[in-house]
C-alpha cells in the first residue's frame, strides 16, 4: 500500500486528525496555503474525481457536510473559505486518492481568481 492517504487512514503515517466516520476522515495539510488548510478524503482509494462512480456520488456531499461543519469549528465559516478539488495532473492534483481541501482565514483571490 503506498498510497500516502490510504497510510493515513490506516495510521500507518501520522496527520493531525480532525474528523473521522466510516466513510470520510480529515487531516490538516502537511504544507497549508492558508491558515486553516484541512484535507478531507475518503477511505476508501478512489484515484480522483474522474474515477468517481455514479453510486459513490454522495461521498461528494458528505464530504462538503464534514468541510461545512470543520469550517465552523474553524472559526472561519463569517470569514468564507473555499472548497477544491482538483482533478488529474493537469488539474493540479498529486495525490492520486480523491480528496477535497478547506481553505480559509485568509483572502483567497489570489489563488484561483
Ligand atoms: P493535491 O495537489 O490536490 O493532490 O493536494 C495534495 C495535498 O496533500 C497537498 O496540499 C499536500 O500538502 C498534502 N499532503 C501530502 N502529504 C501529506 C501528509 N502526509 N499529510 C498531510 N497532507 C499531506
Ligand atoms: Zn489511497
Amino acid at each position: 500500500m503506498e498510497c500516502i492517504f490510504c497510510q493515513i487512514v490506516a495510521g500507518k503515517v501520522p496527520s493531525e486528525i480532525l474528523y473521522r466516520d466510516e466513510e470520510v476522515i480529515a487531516f490538516r495539510d502537511i504544507n497549508p496555503q492558508a491558515p486553516t488548510h484541512v484535507v478531507i478524503i475518503p477511505r476508501e482509494h478512489i484515484p480522483s474525481l474522474a474515477h468517481l462512480s455514479e453510486v459513490q456520488s454522495p461521498l461528494i456531499g458528505r464530504m462538503v457536510n464534514v468541510a461545512n461543519q470543520l469550517a465552523t469549528r474553524e472559526g472561519i465559516t463569517e470569514g468564507g473559505y473555499r472548497l477544491v478539488i482538483n482533478c488529474g495532473e493537469g488539474g493540479g492534483q498529486l495525490v492520486p486518492h480523491l480528496h477535497m481541501h478547506l481553505l480559509g482565514g485568509r483572502k483567497l483571490y489570489d489563488i484561483l481568481g
